[in-house]
C-alpha cells in the first residue's frame, strides 16, 4: 500500500506530462503538414460526436465562421448550409463519407454533364436541390443523392440522379429518368482501401475515364429517353 501511495501520483504525473505532450506536439491533421494546429473540426454529429481531427491556419476551412476539416466542410456544402453550423442538430454521422463524396463528384460533373445537357434543355425549366440530400429507399435504406432536373426543348422530363446507398457506401449508381445506367466504385477509393499509392498522373487519367463512363452512361440515358419516351411526356 505505501509503495502505491508513493507511486501513485508519480505515475499519475508522468502521465499528464506525456498526455500534454502529445497534444501540443500533434501536428496538423493534413497528411505531411508538420504545422501547428490552430482550431479543431468544430463538426458534431447527430449522435453528438465530435470530429477529432485539428487543423493549421492554411489547412483550415471556414464556412459560415465555423472552422471545419476538408472532408466536413464538403459536408456542409453539399447539405445546403452555408451559414453557421453551431445550430445544425441533424448532422450526417461524422464518419458519413457520402455526403461528402456525393458533393465531390457533382463538382466535377457538372460543368461536363451542364454543357452536354444545355443545348437541349429548355432555359426556363431547371429544378436544383441541394447538392446532396437524402431520401429513404423502398427497403428503409437511407439514399444520398445529387439531381438534375430539367425539361428539354420538346418538353420532355429529364432526371438526371447520382445516388449513393448508406449500405454500399462506395457504389455510385446513375439513373436517367429513374433507369440505372452506371454503377460503379470511384477508383481513388478503390486505391484508398487497397492501401495503394497512385502517382498524380495515373490518379488524373483514372478519374477522367470515371467521369467519361458517367457521362456516356447519361448520354445513353437520355437517347433512350428519346426512343422510348415516357408513357406521360
Ligand atoms: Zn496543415
Ligand atoms: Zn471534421
Amino acid at each position: 500500500m505505501l509503495k502505491w501511495s508513493i507511486i501513485e501520483p508519480d505515475i499519475h504525473m508522468l502521465f499528464l506530462r506525456m498526455h500534454s505532450m502529445t497534444a501540443e506536439s500533434t501536428p496538423c491533421s493534413m497528411p505531411d503538414c508538420t504545422a501547428t494546429p490552430v482550431s479543431p473540426c468544430v463538426y458534431v454529429d447527430r449522435h453528438d460526436v465530435h470530429c477529432d481531427t485539428s487543423w493549421c491556419q492554411k489547412h483550415r476551412v471556414v464556412i459560415g465562421g465555423s472552422v471545419l476539416c476538408r472532408r466536413h466542410a464538403n459536408t456542409v456544402l453539399a447539405l445546403g448550409i452555408e451559414g453557421s453550423i453551431a445550430d445544425e442538430a441533424n448532422l450526417p454521422d461524422v464518419f458519413n463519407r457520402i455526403p461528402s463524396l456525393i458533393s465531390w463528384l457533382r463538382n466535377d460533373l457538372d460543368p461536363p454533364l451542364q454543357a452536354m445537357i444545355g443545348q437541349h434543355k429548355s432555359p426556363s425549366d431547371f429544378t436544383s436541390h441541394p447538392p446532396a440530400y437524402a431520401v429513404e429507399d423502398d427497403d428503409g435504406t437511407t439514399l444520398w443523392q445529387s439531381a438534375w432536373e430539367f425539361l428539354d426543348t420538346h418538353g420532355t422530363p429529364i432526371h438526371i440522379q447520382l445516388a449513393i446507398r448508406e449500405d454500399a457506401a462506395t457504389t455510385v449508381a446513375v439513373l436517367v429518368n429513374g433507369e440505372e445506367q452506371f454503377h460503379g466504385t470511384p477508383p481513388w477509393i478503390l486505391h484508398r482501401e487497397h492501401g495503394d499509392s497512385v502517382d498524380a498522373a495515373l490518379d488524373r487519367y483514372e478519374r477522367d475515364v470515371f467521369y467519361q463512363s458517367i457521362l456516356d452512361a447519361v448520354r445513353r440515358g437520355v437517347m433512350s429517353t428519346y426512343l422510348f419516351p415516357p408513357r406521360d411526356a
